[in-house]
């Protein structure tokens, strides 16, 4: 009886144990759908896959917020799936979404030639030649639509569609392709993310979401030949360091030092907004680091490189209280303009050449500062392009340092429109070792002081002398060598 009851016991506790295991076995297991053992065996590896092989990133484990995607840009999604081109959200705003950063702008890349996605936008516009694309205008906002493009077929070089320089660069990219080719004719592995609103995962061609997670900058594809393809990638690896706080992988990052030189045959129009985008984006000191790192900063202002060094002039420190300050700035909510940056950037090389020109002698002080501006500007238009909206300026900023010492027209200056960009680079002269004798302190003052507190600081410095920064004595030159005497 005893043991017919302990055995009955002993079945029920292995069924009931049994069936709990079972339970909680099953319970286990991910609910199946059509698409979930691809989905599965693509993310949890680690390891990295050949380039050009497509891994799945699903929502449940990217986590970008629907929230945080651009309306603008998924209806400009939407409406080429609508008609049947495959279009997804690319590049820089999927890699900062990943960052948990707000993204600077949109880009979607779709299947759909750019006359092909003309078509469906009322407010669109084709632009580029070198790399033709689509503007896709939503008031203020503007979403860029790039078709797929594949790399160049090396034994078609001077094609319609693609051309490709000796040197390797490239002079025309518009050989359409498929989503793989695209990707891998990007940049940077982070840089080759395609978000898919069909079911809001992420494909990754280039092992960029791994890349993303290790902080790492990595070249797709050799390295070398990508740059050779557009110098301007080099610009761009130090870009990403500087405002990312990224490594640059190895070998990415070796070929630039020794390639950093062939930026000079990018036209410069071309080479303005890649380094405002390094220095006027709120990571200016940082970008100044890796600029030099790789010997770029030469390439972009070789007028202030050489001077770096410079004994007579604090120029490196005005350098970096000038992207110190750009940075502050912005970080602020406040505005900043590329004609302070290079006033200030130029500000040395300007004087330098001005106190020659004034050792010179024969021209008044004016118009020695007008040849002297004409000479750095144009030598530097030859580096990076300044329009004529920014060079203008940079002049009167320029002008007005000479002025800002004649205190007694205070009230007059005050009114110059670019006063304020003027007395910002004072401050920083002085802040940065110029001896200007206390002057930017005094105009600190004026402003804030009432009417008759100005009649006084008018008053005092009236007795304080000199008043005006007097110019370096001139030197005597003579007219012949004075002859040598052997006695
Ligand atoms: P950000 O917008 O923060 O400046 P970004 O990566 O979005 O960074 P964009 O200039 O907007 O930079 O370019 C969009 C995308 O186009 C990049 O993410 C990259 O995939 C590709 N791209 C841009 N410039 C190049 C280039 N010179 N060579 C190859 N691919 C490029
Ligand atoms: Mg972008």
């Amino acid at each position: 009886m005893l043991t017919s009851l302990s055995i009955l016991a002993l079945v029920i506790a292995v069924i009931v144990l049994s069936t709990l295991y079972l339970w909680r076995s099953i319970d286990r297991r991910p609910v199946p759908s059509a698409d979930a053992a691809d989905v599965r065996t693509n993310t949890v590896a680690e390891a990295r896959l050949p380039l050009g092989e497509r891994r799945i990133i699903p929502e449940s484990e990217h986590r970008i917020a629907r929230q945080a995607l651009d309306d603008n840009a998924m209806k400009v999604v939407y409406r080429l799936q609508d008609e049947g081109y495959d279009s997804y959200l690319v590049g820089g705003c999927i890699r900062d979404l990943l960052l948990g950063k707000q993204p600077k702008d949109f880009d979607v890349a779709t299947s759909a030639h750019p006359e092909q996605a003309e078509e469906l936008f009322r407010r669109a516009r084709l632009i580029g030649r070198r790399f033709k694309l689509l503007h896709v205008r939503f008031g203020r906002d503007v979403i860029e639509v790039a078709t797929f493009r594949a790399s160049h077929d090396s034994d078609d070089n001077d094609g319609e569609h693609g051309r490709q320089a000796e040197s390797g660069m490239i002079l025309r990219d518009n050989v359409y392709g498929t989503i793989e080719e695209d990707a891998l004719r990007r940049d940077f592995t982070i840089n080759a993310l395609y978000y898919c609103v069909r079911d809001h995962s992420i494909h990754d061609f280039a092992n960029g979401y791994l890349d993303l997670k290790q902080r790492q900058i990595r070249m797709i594809g050799d390295p070398e030949a990508r740059y050779r393809e557009d110098p301007v990638r080099m610009l761009r690896a130090a870009r990403f360091a500087a405002k990312l706080g990224f490594e640059i992988a190895p070998e990415t990052a070796e070929p630039i030092r020794r390639l950093g030189p062939m930026l000079t045959r990018i036209a410069p129009a071309r080479l303005f907004d890649e380094p405002l985008k390094l220095l006027q984006s709120g990571h200016g000191e940082a970008s100044l680091r890796q600029l030099k790192r790789f010997d770029l900063f030469r390439t972009l202002f070789p007028q202030t490189d050489a001077m770096l060094d410079s004994e007579e002039y604090p120029v490196e420190a005005l350098v970096v209280n000038a992207l110190a300050n750009t940075d502050r700035r912005l970080a602020q909510g406040k505005s900043v303009t590329p004609a302070f940056l290079f006033a200030a950037l130029l500000w040395y090389p300007l004087q330098r050449r001005l106190q020659e020109l004034l050792d010179e002698g024969g021209q008044p002080t004016l118009q020695c500062l007008h040849q002297a501006a004409n000479e750095v500007l144009g030598e530097q238009v030859r580096s990076t392009a300044i329009p004529r909206r920014f060079s203008t300026p940079v002049r009167e900023i320029w002008e007005l340092q000479l002025r800002l010492p004649r205190k007694r027209r205070a009230d007059q200056l005050m009114e110059h429109p670019r006063f304020r960009a003027a007395y910002d680079l004072l401050l920083l002269r002085e802040n940065s070792g110029e001896p200007l004798d206390g002057l930017s302190q005094w105009w600190t003052d004026y402003q804030n002081a009432n009417p008759s507190q100005r009649d006084e600081l008018q008053h005092d410095s009236r007795a304080d002398q000199p008043q005006e920064r007097a110019p370096r004595k001139r030197r005597r030159r003579r007219r012949k060598p004075r002859p040598q005497t052997h006695d």
